[in-house]
C-alpha cells in the first residue's frame, strides 16, 4: 500500500480507505509481487495498460519480451498478457518474471487453447478448465484477471433481442457465449463466482470484471445488452467487495463522443464508485491505422469524466498484432489521454506539470523542454530534424519567434526606461 501510494496524490492511509470502500484497487499478487505495485481508482492518477501477447500467427516469445520492454520504457503502468499462440504458459511465466509492472491476463484464453491442443473446440472446454485457468494464472503471479462473469444466459437473451451490427466482439465473451449456447448451460464463471472469490483472496489478486458484450462499433453502443451485463457485474462486484476482494469494472470499447461521460457516470453510479477500466474508448469506427488517436480522444474524455484506467489502443488495432514500435505509440497516446484527463478531473499536481513546462517554453529553455516533456526522445528527434539557423528559437518561425520578439521588446522598454 505504501509503495503504491508513493506516486499518488494520496498517502497510504487514504489509499487503504479507498481500497476498503471498493473505490480503488492495488494491483499486486501475494505469491509473486511485482516490483512496482500500482494503485487504480478514485482520486489517483489515471493509469495506462498495454496489451501484449502472442497470436497463432506471431507466437515468438522474444518479440513479446521486446514489446514488454517497449511498453515499460514508454511508461505503461501495467501490461496484460493476452497470448493465444505458442506455449502460452511459458510465455506468461517469462513475461511475469521480466515485468516490473503488474501483469494482467484473460485466463479463459488458456482454457480455450488447452481445448484446441486436445484437438477439441472451445465448446469442449470444461467448467473445471475455465476455473482452473484462473487459479493457474493467479498462482503464477498475475495481478489482475479479466473474467467475463456477466455473460449470463439471461444477458444473452437480451442480446438476442437486439439488432447489433457487430454482435459480440470480446474474445472471452465470444468463447463463453459459444460454449453456453452449444452446451445449453449457464456461464461457469458466473455459477462458480464464489470459488473465484476464494482464489482472489488467497493471492490478493484483483478481478477485472470483463464486459463480454461491450459494443464493437458506435452503432451498438449503450444498448440494452450492454447495460444488462453491467447490472450483473455490479451485483457480482458487491459480493466480491463484501468478501474483501478488489474489483475493477471493464468498459467499452466503441462509443460516440457524446455518450462517453454518461457511460462513465452510469458505471460509477451502478457500481458504487468501483474503478472503471475502459478500452479506449474509440470515438469513430472509420480510422484503422490511427486507432491510437481515436482511442486517445475518447480516453481523455473518459478519464476527465472519472474513468480510472485506460487500456491503450495501438495503430494496428483492427488490422494486425502490434509490434514494439506500435506498442510504444499506443502507450504514449494513452498517456497523453490519461494526463489530459487528470487535468480535467483535477488530480493534484497534474496541471502543475503543464504550468512548469510552459515557463520553460516561454523562456525558450530548449534543454529543459526536451528533458521534461512527455516523450523526450521523440521531441529531441523532431527538433534535430529541423534545426533553425538560430539555436535560440525553432525553425517554425525563426527570427519571428514570438517569445524572442517579446523578450527583445521587454529589453528595449527596460533600456528606454533608463
Ligand atoms: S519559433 Fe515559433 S514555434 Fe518556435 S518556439 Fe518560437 S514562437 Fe514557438
Amino acid at each position: 500500500m505504501e509503495r503504491a501510494a508513493e506516486r499518488e496524490p494520496v498517502d497510504a492511509a487514504r489509499l487503504r480507505e479507498l481500497v476498503r470502500d471498493g473505490h480503488a484497487v492495488v494491483l499486486t499478487n501475494s505469491a509473486n509481487p511485482p516490483a512496482r505495485p500500482c494503485a487504480v481508482g478514485a482520486g489517483l492518477r489515471t493509469k495506462v495498460n498495454a496489451n501484449i501477447g502472442t497470436s497463432k500467427d506471431y507466437a515468438d516469445l522474444e518479440r513479446e519480451l521486446r514489446k514488454l520492454a517497449a511498453a515499460e520504457e514508454a511508461g505503461a503502468d501495467t501490461v496484460m498478457d493476452l497470448s493465444t499462440g505458442g506455449d502460452i504458459t511459458a510465455i506468461r511465466r517469462e513475461i511475469i518474471a521480466r515485468a516490473e509492472v503488474p501483469v494482467g491476463s484473460v485466463p479463459i484464453y488458456e482454457a480455450g487453447a488447452a481445448a484446441a491442443a486436445r484437438g477439441a473446440s472451445i465448446v469442449n472446454m470444461t467448467s473445471d478448465d475455465m476455473v482452473a485457468a484462473v487459479r493457474h494464472h493467479m498462482a503464477d503471479g498475475i495481478s489482475f484477471v479479466t473474467i467475463h462473469c456477466g455473460v449470463t444466459r439471461d444477458v444473452l437473451r437480451t442480446l438476442e433481442e437486439s439488432t447489433r451490427v457487430c454482435g459480440i466482439v470480446s474474445r472471452g465473451g465470444t468463447f463463453l457465449a459459444r460454449w453456453m449456447t452449444h452446451n445449453g448451460r449457464e456461464n461457469p464463471l458466473f455459477e462458480r463466482f464464489d470459488e473465484l472469490i476464494g482464489m482472489a483472496r488467497e493471492y490478493d489478486a484483483t478481478f477485472s470484471l470483463g464486459d463480454g458484450l461491450r459494443p464493437g462499433c458506435l452503432a451498438d453502443s449503450l444498448d440494452r445488452a450492454q447495460v444488462h451485463e453491467l447490472m450483473v457485474l455490479a451485483e457480482l462486484r458487491e459480493r466480491a467487495v463484501a468478501a474483501g476482494v478488489q474489483v475493477m469494472i471493464e468498459g467499452p470499447g466503441h462509443v460516440p463522443i457524446g455518450q462517453i461521460e454518461a457511460q462513465v457516470k452510469l458505471e460509477k453510479e451502478v457500481c458504487h464508485g468501483a474503478p472503471f477500466y475502459v478500452l479506449g474508448p474509440i470515438v469513430t469506427d472509420v480510422a484503422p491505422g490511427y486507432d491510437h488517436i481515436t482511442a486517445a480522444v475518447g480516453g481523455s474524455i473518459a478519464a476527465a469524466a472519472g474513468a480510472d484506467f485506460l487500456c491503450y489502443v495501438t495503430p494496428s488495432e483492427h488490422l494486425s498484432l502490434p509490434d514494439e514500435e506500435q506498442v510504444r505509440q499506443g502507450v504514449m497516446a494513452a498517456r497523453i489521454a490519461a494526463h489530459a484527463g487528470d487535468i480535467g478531473k483535477g488530480i493534484p499536481g497534474a496541471a502543475d506539470w503543464d504550468r512548469r513546462f510552459s515557463v520553460l517554453r516561454r523562456k525558450r529553455d530548449w534543454d529543459g523542454q526536451l528533458e521534461h516533456c512527455l516523450d523526450p526522445a521523440v521531441a529531441r528527434k523532431v527538433r534535430e530534424s529541423g534545426r533553425p539557423g538560430d539555436d535560440d528559437v525553432c525553425s517554425m518561425c525563426g527570427e519571428y519567434c514570438v517569445f524572442k520578439l517579446a523578450d527583445e521588446e521587454e529589453g528595449q522598454s527596460v533600456t528606454g526606461d533608463h
